[in-house]
């Protein structure tokens, strides 16, 4: 197994799972992926990176639900008194 594929599978493997590759290098690190395990072991340790920071980009939802709550609280106090 040639040492450069494995490089570049590794350094492309974030735009590989965010799928911003051309097709060309999509079908090339896939298949690097399938024939290598140590990369197909970062590549799956990559994805749950991804996963987590997507998840945790997800939180400011409830951030700002809780803020529009706040307001909307400060309003009905605001037209109580
Ligand atoms: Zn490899």
């Amino acid at each position: 197994m040639p040492k450069r594929q494995c490089e570049e599978a590794l350094t492309k493997l974030f735009e590989y799972i965010d799928g911003e590759l051309s097709d060309e290098e999509l079908l090339r690190i896939g298949a690097h992926l399938k024939e290598c395990p140590p990369c197909e072991a970062e590549h799956r340790i990559n994805e749950k990176i991804r996963l987590l920071v997507s998840k945790a980009n997800g939180e400011s939802a409830p951030h700002q639900l809780r803020e529009r709550v706040l307001s909307t609280i400060q309003m009905a106090r605001t037209e109580a008194t």
